[in-house]
């Protein structure tokens, strides 16, 4: 069966201010208006009549959004438009925060990578196996939770979304301590980027109705860091675990651990109790220690194709690698 766009409005606007006001001027519901960047997640999730509205405000016109600035102080800010391929190749980039070029390189295709934005990928809808499907799929199935149904197939007793936040930049973006700035009707603010996400599948993002990411700010002084992704095939797929570690270290012992975990639970997130890994050289036992601290964090469940357990497992594993590839070369 071929499933068609459906109709909408395209507004165009040239600056963040035009694309505020036209969000307010509408007056629709949050589900009547959204704002579109790539395009590469929600044109594909509308296509499977997931969502359906009226009016999309195109982020492609705002030239504010699109820079990757070098700040005086030595920090860098990243325009919400900036592309995945931009991010990838340029220089500021490469040179000062690889792993964050190195997780852009790692999401879908070549092609998606031209439009798809670091707005987009930070405000990426949340994902399952009920709910990535075609409409004559999930209309067989009666629907879910997430969108249009009663139950969640996931966990058929509860009342909670399950679905796993699967973007790429976050977990780098997390362990790098970036902090995002959003504008909207009532002003300006400036928040840590894990105080986007609410932890609930059906309603992901704390944005409050018209606001828009405009930019993430990079610190000056990263930490050395690495990423990770777990998927089923060598591209084009997102990650069923997804493992971001920033560590710095002094004569092979651990001075700073941080890891964040993206792909298994409803929004990325930064590992807890790595206290203790202060002046460790990550010997045979705190690697283990390390894996199964991370395994008791990470908590998917069954909405890909692929075991929670074995997600947990890798999660770990890959968390364990990473912490001591960076030891090596602190
Ligand atoms: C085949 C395929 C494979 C993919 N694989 C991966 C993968 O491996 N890893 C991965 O992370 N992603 C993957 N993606 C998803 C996508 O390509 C990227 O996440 C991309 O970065 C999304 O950006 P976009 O600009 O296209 O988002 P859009 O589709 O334009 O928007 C996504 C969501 O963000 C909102 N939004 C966009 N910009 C803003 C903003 N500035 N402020 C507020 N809200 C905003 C939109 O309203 C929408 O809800 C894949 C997509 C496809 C089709
Ligand atoms: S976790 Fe449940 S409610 Fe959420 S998308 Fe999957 S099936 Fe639907």
């Amino acid at each position: 069966m071929t499933e068609l766009l459906p109709e909408f409005t395209l507004l165009q606007p040239g600056s963040i201010d035009e694309a505020i006001a036209m969000y307010a001027d509408r007056d629709a519901t949050r589900e009547a208006i959204r704002y579109v960047a790539g395009g590469t997640d929600l044109l594909v999730n509308m296509r499977r009549g997931i969502g359906d509205p009226e009016t999309l405000i195109s982020l492609n016109g705002v030239a504010d959004l699109t820079a990757v600035t070098e700040n005086s102080d030595g920090s860098a800010t990243l325009g919400a438009g900036v592309t995945l391929a931009v991010l990838i190749e340029h220089s500021t980039i490469m040179d000062r925060y690889p792993a964050v070029a190195h997780a852009a390189r790692e999401i879908a295709g070549p092609g998606h990578r031209e439009s798809g934005t670091v707005g987009g990928n930070l405000c990426l809808d949340t994902r399952c196996v009920f709910y990535n499907q075609s409409l004559w799929w999930r209309q067989s199935n009666d629907y879910c939770l997430k969108y249009k149904g009663d139950i969640c197939h996931v966990a058929p007793k509860g009342d909670f979304c399950h679905a796993a936040f699967s973007g790429d930049l976050a977990p780098v973006f997390l362990v790098l301590g970036v902090e995002i700035e959003i504008v909207g009707p009532e002003g300006t603010r400036r928040i840590p980027l894990l105080e986007l996400y609410t932890g609930d599948g059906m309603d992901h993002l704390t944005l409050k109705p018209g606001e828009l990411l405009t930019a993430v700010h990079l610190p000056a002084e990263p930490l050395p860091a690495l990423y990770e992704k777990h998927r089923v095939r060598g591209a084009i797929d997102f990650p069923l675990a997804g493992v971001a570690v920033a560590l710095s270290g002094e004569n092979g012992k651990v001075e700073t651990l941080t890891i964040a975990v993206t792909g298994t639970n409803t929004n990325p997130f930064l590992v807890e109790d790595l206290d203790g890994f202060a002046g460790s050289s990550l010997d045979e036992d705190d690697q283990t220690r390390l894996a199964e601290i991370v395994q008791k964090q990470v908590s998917p469940m069954k909405t890909t194709l692929v075991q929670p357990y074995g997600r947990r497992r890798i999660a770990g594993a890959m968390a364990r690698r990473l912490a001591v590839r960076l030891l090596e070369t602190a």
